[in-house]
């Protein structure tokens, strides 16, 4: 227990040393700006006595000495004039230094390095539900400006130190135990604060999954797709309920936790007040005693209300401190997790073998293994077609034979090198690579096919392939592809599922890769045009390696080598001829699609 409490100091003290040296690093001229303006506010009502008290001396010099000049009382009222100009000018710098820079800009910063840091993760990542929390918590911190709090709480408790000491020290001299009630009827504040906001973070860390859950909910009301079929599917209703009671089971808890700290609040003002009355009647005893004059009586008054005042405020922050470095570090653990290890190896000008052995593979969180014990190699120019059930483990093993998700047991390597030691930005330049989640963007033709600027003289090219993918219907009549749009709210067209699909193999195709891998490529195109379809990719990626996945048999005809998966693992490797031999769990697919045609 005592160990836990040490380590868990320990954090703290480390996580709040990693927000002093981000605003070192960041907003080095702002977080010195903010201290020394403190510093120079707590001498701030020296200062102005000193001169406010030499001014009037003067003043009451000249007014009885007729002979006296005027010149000290002209600097001394200069001085003051000047010290409130320079007290203002110094506000105004400390106050946009406080705002834009250690609130509004940290704030940029802060998510710019978060998203930089989403960007870096390696692709798995996103299977992993616990670093989606993650994330989320560090979202949650900077949103409610958890760090430049901290740092800008710490600097006013530190700078204030001097004068809350004086400030003691004077009510204390005219009785020490008026210093004692002062202080004693704040300190409850701290307790209350502390328990409010650990409280709070707690509702916070335990929702965090809830919360996701409300805002996909939301995101549901306000996606295009998610709308209409909403609409159609009577489903409108039954979100709306469902989002409705995620929000008001995650509202629920938070107000009943504020109102028990509203209640708890209030308990503490009814300390300070009690504290406050026994302040007064021990003034009267000390006036009644003579141990105070009646002319200090209002000036003891103000410096007790004062001490517990400032003591009131110190109390909350060193409350909420602790607290607040809880979401720092969840910030902090978030920016520092491991990112995508960079191989630098290049792999060559081509893809000429992909080997895998003894893969294994399995999905964050999950129980089982979602690949096991695969071998395969594949060789430069080969066409191969992966076909299974739904689930058997196709579209994983194309990521990870791609380094996308790191096998976790076993080798894979691209021309004999390591996937990990290869440079991935060079050799993802050497694949085209189409997924089942593929995009299409709201933007010219040309730029859904190529992905960057239409390069010079290939407006020819992207026509050639839209037209062998059928696309003939949007781009034939046009003499200028690149005019084009998609996307309604841009005045441009609108694609049906299946010139979806086959724009973006269209875009795979163009991609000048020596690999090709296509996803379910003809998953939403109707039966008839699939036949068409599939003998023009067969015709196109001619001489690159290709490997298709499918649950289309009809493909397997037309390919070098059939990967038959079944759960995971490789039941079988050959041709069309070798398993229709076999009669194995190939005849088995094969014989219940052809089934279809033949009836
Ligand atoms: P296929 O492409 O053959 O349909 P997949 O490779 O997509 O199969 O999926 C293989 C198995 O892995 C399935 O059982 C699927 O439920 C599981 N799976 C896929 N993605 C995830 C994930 N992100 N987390 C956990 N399991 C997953």
């Amino acid at each position: 227990m005592e160990d836990n409490r040490k380590q868990e100091r320990k954090v703290k003290v480390k996580t709040l040393m990693k927000v002093y040296h981000f605003f070192w690093k960041y907003r080095r001229i702002d977080s010195i700006i903010a201290p020394l303006y403190y510093i120079l506010e707590n001498f701030s009502p020296a200062v102005s006595t000193l001169i406010l008290a030499g001014f009037f001396q003067e003043v009451y010099w000249v007014l009885g000495e007729e002979m006296r000049s005027y010149s000290r009382l002209v600097t001394y009222g200069a001085g003051f004039i000047v010290y409130l100009i320079v007290k203002q000018f110094l506000q105004l710098i400390a106050s946009i230094s406080t705002n834009a820079g250690i609130f509004e800009k940290t704030l940029y910063i802060l998510n710019e390095m978060l998203s930089e840091k989403a960007s870096k993760l390696p692709l798995i990542t996103y299977e992993n539900a616990e670093i989606m929390n993650k994330k989320e918590k560090a979202e949650e911190c900077v949103h409610n400006d958890r760090i430049p709090s901290i740092f800008m709480l710490s600097v006013v408790l530190a700078t204030s130190v001097l004068g809350t000491g004086t400030l003691i020290i004077t009510l204390g001299s005219y009785h020490g135990f008026l210093a004692v009630i002062a202080i004693v009827s704040v300190a409850q504040f701290y307790a209350a604060t502390y328990f409010q906001e650990k409280k709070k973070y707690q509702i916070s860390q335990e929702l965090t999954k809830e919360k996701r859950q409300r805002d996909y909910l939301w995101s549901l009301f306000t996606d295009e797709k998610s709308i209409k079929e909403m609409r159609i599917m009577g489903f409108a209703d039954y979100l709306a309920d469902q989002w409705k009671k995620a929000r008001d089971k995650i509202n629920r808890k938070f107000w009943k936790e504020e109102s028990f700290a509203h209640r708890n609040m209030m308990y503490c003002e009814f300390i300070r007040i009690a504290g406050y009355i026994l302040g007064i009647s021990f003034c009267f005893l000390l006036l009644l005693a003579d141990r105070i004059e009646a002319g200090v009586f209002g000036a003891v008054l103000t410096a007790f209300v004062n001490v517990q005042a400032v003591i009131k405020n110190h109390v909350t922050s060193i409350g909420r401190i602790p607290v607040f470095l809880e979401y720092a570090k969840d910030y902090f653990d978030f920016i520092e997790l491991p990112e995508e290890q960079e191989g630098t190896v290049n792999i060559g000008e081509k893809i000429q073998k992909i080997s895998l052995e003894k893969v294994f593979f399995r999905y964050p969180n999950a129980e089982d293994f979602t690949l096991h014990d695969i071998d395969l190699e594949i060789h430069e120019g080969e066409t191969i077609a992966v076909v299974g059930e739904n689930g058997s483990g196709k579209t994983t093993l194309t990521k990870v034979l791609l380094g996308i998700y790191g096998a976790i047991g076993g080798t894979v390597a691209i021309n004999d090198i390591p996937i990990n030691s290869i440079d991935k930005k060079d050799l993802y330049k050497k694949i085209a690579y189409l997924s089942q989640d593929y995009m299409i963007y709201k933007m010219s033709l040309t730029e859904n096919v190529v992905l960057a600027d239409l390069p010079e003289n290939a407006a020819e090219d992207i026509k050639r392939i839209v037209s062998k993918m059928g696309l003939d219907d949007i781009a034939g009549s046009c003499g200028d592809i690149s005019q084009i749009y998609f996307g309604k709210e841009f005045g441009g067209i609108e694609l049906s599922g299946g010139q979806a699909q086959r724009l973006a193999v269209a875009r795979a195709i163009y991609k000048a890769g020596n690999l090709v891998i296509l996803d379910e490529p003809t998953s939403a195109i109707d039966p008839i045009q699939e036949a068409e379809i599939l003998s023009q990719i067969m015709n196109m990626v001619k001489g690159r390696t290709a490997i298709l996945i499918s649950h289309r048999m009809s493909i397997c005809t037309k390919v070098d080598k059939i990967i038959v998966m079944k759960e995971g693992a490789i039941l079988e490797i050959g041709t069309h001829e070798e398993l229709i031999k076999k009669n194995g769990e190939y005849m088995r697919l094969f014989k219940a699609q052809s089934c279809w045609y033949e009836s």
